[in-house]
């Protein structure tokens, strides 16, 4: 069997981060942790979290590191995630994040930062023409031939352009990963615990890449 792995996902909006945590999700058995679906499920079940996380959502902010950081050691700290490890998703944000989550995981500490790579140009293209299904949010891309109204094969939902995904509004947020994401990438690497993962190919051949480079760092020890 597979040993299990503890891994940080890095990547800009639109490189196909959630495609490959899902399959690395499944290839090493362990949970995806995403800090953004995990906001999102407070928000809609209204928990004290959610309310928090929303009041600062709605003002554009971004939800604080004591807060994420919180989150983030409850959820290291459930059975699976120490037992067999985790994909890591949309957390550490920034360095005081990076910093407090190596507190958090000194006993059994990450194999390996991911930064899964595709050029500025490339995700804005993907991200103009993505769409999304209003109910169960999978995503489509458009190619201009589509039927309308555009059924989700999924669950029969409406697929839609989503409000946040104009062109102004997704260079704002590259822009802000840019701004967030560059110490980090810099802290890590300093450390040499950085992998960059080229992610312009195939889901296929971007998973072959990213899991060469996990198994490469466990031979080195
Ligand atoms: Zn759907």
């Amino acid at each position: 069997m597979i040993p299990g792995a503890r891994l940080i996902l890095l990547g800009r909006q639109g490189a196909g981060k959630g495609t490959q945590c899902v399959r690395l999700s499944r290839h090493f058995v362990v949970p995806h942790i995403s800090t953004g679906d995990m906001l999102r499920a407070a928000v809609r079940e209204g928990t004290e979290l959610g309310r928090v996380a929303k009041l600062v959502m709605d003002d554009g902010g971004l939800v604080g590191d004591e807060i994420m950081v919180g989150i983030v050691r409850d959820r290291l700290n459930q059975h699976d995630a120490k037992g067999r490890g985790y994909i890591l998703d949309g957390f550490p944000r920034t360095v005081p994040q990076a910093q407090a989550l190596d507190e958090i995981t000194a006993e059994r500490p990450i194999d390996i930062v991911l930064d899964l790579d595709v050029p500025r140009e490339l995700v804005l293209a993907r991200l103009t023409s993505r769409r999304v299904c209003r109910d169960c949010g999978t995503n489509y891309v458009a190619g201009g031939d589509e039927k309308h109204p555009w059924i989700c094969e999924v669950c029969g939902g409406d697929v839609m352009h989503r409000d946040d995904d104009t062109p102004e509004a997704i260079e704002h947020r590259l822009d802000l990963y840019e701004q967030q994401t560059s110490p980090l990438i810099e802290y890590y690497q300093r450390q040499n615990r950085l992998a960059v993962i080229d992610g312009v190919a195939t889901p296929d051949a971007v998973f072959a890449r990213l899991t060469r480079a996990v198994d490469l760092t466990r031979r080195s020890g």
